[in-house]
């Protein structure tokens, strides 16, 4: 077939890499993201190499061999070893939407001392793969400490061999609500709270605790959790996540929200997508225990947090000045994250199976059903993309019966099972004729780069008919710079197994 759009863009991608792993280079480039010229940073939030390394859809998705959870209810995913198993203290059941206190820690059991067998400076990739969830006899969620008045009748964990005294046979037992231990708290059922994680990187007295929201419903229901902020500069997830917590109700609810509206709260500090040592969070999740500094607060939210998920929803937003349509990047080779998306009012889907290290990616290895919901562009707070999320996350809680709203779903947005880059031939300013939304035709001018030493313009082209789904705001490139994301309009599924063009 001739050569499409799709593939210069792959083979750009594949020249790239090889150019770069010939000049030895990844190293460098793991350990100091540039901001300037960073291969990772030409792209938009989950870049682009995650879209075009993306495998092709396949006709007729079947069970991917993901890494399930040996115990799949919630109540046994805390079996982790590296879970704490006993709450501290019940968590004070409060108003979410009442003015806070700085949030306070609860007294954690120190970690077991690194095992001597491994080196001192484990590196990532040599670390053990993350297991998710050894098979063991598990504690359930509900701790054996719940106060009484928690309880109700007969519902209470027996010990063995006890004798229930049945006061007439029950056909089948209601399933009830039960209490969340999170961060050493216990959460009961019909209340939310406000508690605090810290990755414990930092000098004990220094330590900044980061609020997680929670909300356990009164009655029982799947968890979703919420993150916003792994890149620190993405403010409009954060929002997206405060309102959309703060508005439940404990008794209205069937299941639980976890959410975090910041986790890289050093990066947002510094209004700055990296952690402090520069790396990319989102690019070392499971993390590990023993790992670089990103791998250990990866490590400790994926543990202390993330396994608790059924459900995750990983809130972004473009990067480097690049804004997105509001849409969710998922793998839709699977067919429960495939269900999952259909959950989401008004959201488009861009189908990209994601790269290691991603959040989402660890996390449905894990067994947890998560999508990444990518909503303007960093540094900004945009109200249409925040009334945006919060909707379409009130429609999926509604879809997964853990509300119940008026709600009124509009026309279904269009899946994109692929997608490409166009970036910009020469440096200069970037013009854009275009909007986010616009529907674009091979050929369609779509902005110029204006040379303003030479007064050259040169024109930037849609390579296909399609929909602008990503794009550069105004300001100055490089040659090379990934300018404008067009999702394709594809009337045949793939075919192929080379490349995501189809
Ligand atoms: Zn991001």
């Amino acid at each position: 077939m001739p050569t499409s759009p799709f593939c210069r863009n792959w083979l750009k991608t594949i020249t790239a890499a090889l150019w770069l792993s010939a000049a030895g280079l990844p190293v460098a480039w793991a350990q100091q993201p540039d901001e300037s010229d960073d291969v990772e940073d030409i792209a938009e939030d989950e870049n682009v190499s995650d879209i075009d390394a993306s495998e092709p859809r396949r006709d007729a998705p079947t069970l991917q061999p993901v890494a399930a959870l040996p115990a799949a209810t919630p109540d046994a995913a805390v079996s982790s070893a590296d879970e704490e198993s006993t709450a501290a203290k019940v968590a004070p059941n409060i108003d979410l939407k009442d003015v806070a206190p700085p949030p306070e820690l609860q007294p954690e059991p120190e970690p077991p001392a690194q095992p001597q067998r491994r080196a001192p400076a484990l590196e990532r990739e040599q670390a053990p793969r993350q297991q998710p969830h050894p098979e063991q006899p598990s504690e359930p969620v509900t701790m054996g400490e719940e106060p009484a008045a928690a309880i109700e009748g007969n519902e209470r964990e027996q010990a063995p061999g006890t004798v229930i005294p049945a006061a007439e046979p029950e056909s089948e037992p209601e399933p009830v609500a039960t209490s969340l231990t999170l961060l050493n708290s216990e959460i009961l059922p019909g209340t939310a709270t406000r508690l605090a994680w810290a990755p414990g990187i930092q000098m004990a007295g220094l330590s900044q605790p980061t609020p997680v929201l929670v909300v356990n419903g009164a009655r029982p229901g799947p968890t979703l959790c919420l993150t916003g902020a792994i890149h620190g500069d993405e403010l409009n997830g954060i929002e997206i996540v405060r309102r959309t917590v703060y508005d439940l109700d404990p008794e209205e609810l069937a299941g639980r929200v976890i959410g975090i509206p910041i986790v890289n709260l050093p990066g947002f500090e510094r209004a700055s997508r990296y952690l402090p040592d520069r790396r990319d969070l989102n690019r070392h999740f499971p993390g590990n225990r023993y790992g670089s500094l990103a791998d250990r607060i990866a490590y400790s939210l994926f543990n202390k947090v993330i396994r608790h998920c059924d459900m995750l929803v990983d809130i972004h937003t473009g990067s480097q000045r690049r804004t997105n349509l509001p849409q969710l990047r998922a793998n839709m080779n699977n067919p429960e994250v495939a269900a999952f998306t259909r959950g989401f009012d008004r959201m488009a889907v861009v189908h990209s199976s994601g790269t290691v290290g991603m959040l989402r990616t660890a996390a449905v290895a894990a067994g947890i059903t998560s999508v990444t919901l990518e909503a303007g562009e960093s540094l900004r707070i945009q109200e249409h993309q925040i009334k945006a999320g919060v909707n379409s996350l009130n429609s999926l809680m509604e879809k997964q019966g853990m509300i119940s709203r008026m709600f009124v779903w509009g026309e279904p947005e269009p899946i994109y099972y692929n997608s490409y880059w166009i970036r910009a031939e020469h440096g200069g300013i970037l013009f854009s004729d275009v909007e986010l939304g616009d529907r674009v035709r091979e050929g369609d001018v779509l902005g110029f780069v204006s040379d303003p030493i030479t007064n050259a313009r040169h024109p930037i082209k849609a390579l296909a008919n399609g929909r602008i789904i990503g794009m550069a705001v105004d300001q100055v490139v490089m040659a090379g710079f990934a300018a404008y994301h067009i999702g394709a309009v594809t009337d045949v599924p793939a075919q192929e197994d080379e490349q995501v063009e189809d």
